[in-house]
């Protein structure tokens, strides 16, 4: 078993228990129900995802043209576009930014991206302060937790824990409401960000005509940041870059509703590059690439590419309900975890997480933009067994398992000697919690054989 496939199943025993399973069903619930809500405002959804679909589509299809038409107008809008290979890359020229402006601390957003690059990890490294502006996020920093869901961070957390997580830092009441957490929370933010001048970010979307850079969210802070700190980095998936500003109209509207229910997030802005008067003076985009494009030059996985991070997945999937993010070790979780990380950080040792999967379609059912995600799960599959990157053991057992159904005479024996053979093949693979399916007292053809002809 490989390191990571063992923390992963370590991980996963930790979360299985009661009490995770009543938090973060209460919460996921609360999504649900918001979600449901939220949905009514559609005349007709099927007929918008068709759209986004289509658009997604297009922007793959286009993405090299829409990227260097981004990096020409976001240049003439006095911005500057750097290229990142992979999260080493990211990470020095962000570094290489903040040398060059004698930066000690820095203001970010909630972003999977910046979790994928492990900014806060690398800047740690160099003694560079971080301030989180997501009041999840805010929270978690305190006992220094990474996020637990890419749009709820401390989503596996009760109100009272979070209020615990403030009080013991700061002077916060310990019975709290959310909304007084909340309002703290910004008043904190806002005096922690005073003397940062650096304020780092992902992008919801970047837009390809005018070089805009979209951010949506409901706390109001990271536009507080960005507005203050002499410079704005913004770090990118390629993947980010739509054709026009005119795609917001249905994009962003699928993206609240299935983040959070909302028609529309509270706030959302575009930032065109560095302001005129004022702040930011200086403004960089990092587009990132880290595998994005061999992941679109493959025919079918390229779909993943078209996700804008609603989380919707990942709210309803019950393998996330039940092993919990730190499982997934990774940014990516549920779902999009299971099918980005192998291949993002290859099939060979990430191949255990194809399987992490009941594959029962909730999440492609859910998506904004269409994208077939148990299809692709099994497509993983079918990497891994094409590649044979998987458990040979298992393979063995397979083999053995057809050896056995292929012959009449064999799927015959007596029910004991079945049982047996079922426990010997699959009992390894099966876990402790679940029991084998039990066999039926008689084969088909004992069956037929025993049943009076008419
Ligand atoms: S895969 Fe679809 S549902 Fe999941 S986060 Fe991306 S867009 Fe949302």
């Amino acid at each position: 078993m490989n390191g990571s496939k063992a923390a992963f199943i370590e991980n996963s025993e930790i979360a299985f228990n009661e009490e995770h399973w009543q938090k973060i069903n209460y919460n996921t619930s609360c999504y649900e129900k918001n979600f449901a809500k939220g949905n009514v405002n559609y005349r007709n959804m099927h007929l918008e995802k068709e759209r986004a679909y289509n658009l997604s589509n297009k922007s793959l299809m286009q993405m090299e043209k829409l990227l260097v038409d981004f990096e020409t107008h976001f240049t003439e809008n006095g911005g500057k576009v750097l290229w990142a290979r992979d999260a080493e890359d990211a990470r020095t020229q962000i570094f290489d930014i903040l040398v060059r402006n004698k930066a000690n601390a820095v203001s970010r957003s909630n972003s999977t991206v910046l979790d994928e690059i492990d900014m806060n990890g690398f800047l740690g490294r160099k003694s560079i302060r971080v301030v989180e502006t997501n009041v999840g996020r805010f929270a978690l920093k305190t006992k220094d937790m990474p996020a637990y869901h890419p749009l709820f961070p401390a989503i596996h957390l009760s109100k009272e824990e979070i209020n615990g997580l403030l009080t013991e830092k700061y002077k916060l009441k310990p019975d709290s409401s959310p909304k007084q957490m909340v309002n703290f929370v910004r008043h904190q933010v806002s005096d922690d960000i005073k003397d940062v001048d650096v304020c780092i970010t992902g992008a919801n979307f970047l837009l390809s005509d005018v070089g805009g850079v979209v951010l949506t969210e409901n706390e109001g802070n990271i536009l507080k940041a960005t507005t203050k700190a002499k410079i704005h980095i913004v770090v990118s998936g390629i993947a980010k870059v739509i054709p026009s500003i005119d795609d917001l109209s249905v994009l962003l509207p699928l993206l609240s509703s299935h983040a959070t229910g909302q028609c529309l997030a509270a706030v959302n802005s575009i930032t065109f590059g560095p302001a005129k008067n004022g702040r930011p003076e200086q403004m960089y985009v990092i587009l990132l690439n880290n595998d994005r494009s061999e992941i679109i030059a493959h025919e079918k996985q390229r779909k993943m590419m078209s996700c804008i991070h609603c989380g919707a997945c990942v709210s309803v999937c019950p393998v996330y309900k039940n092993i919990g993010g730190y499982a997934y070790d990774s940014s990516h979780m549920g779902p999009m975890g299971s099918i980005m990380i192998p291949l993002m950080r290859g099939l060979k040792d990430y191949a255990y997480l194809t399987s992490a999967c009941s594959l029962c379609g909730k999440c492609a059912e859910i998506c904004p933009v269409k994208i077939p995600l148990d299809d692709l799960i099994i497509e993983n599959r079918h990497l891994v067994a094409t590649e044979k990157v998987g458990d040979a053991k298992m393979e063995v057992m397979f083999k053995r398992m057809i050896w056995h159904c292929k012959s009449r005479r064999k799927m015959d024996v007596h029910l004991f000697l079945k049982r047996m053979e079922l426990k010997r093949f699959l009992g390894a693979f099966w876990g402790d919690r679940r029991e084998l399916p039990e066999l039926a007292p008689k084969s088909f053809s004992q069956i037929w054989k025993d049943t009076p002809a008419g």
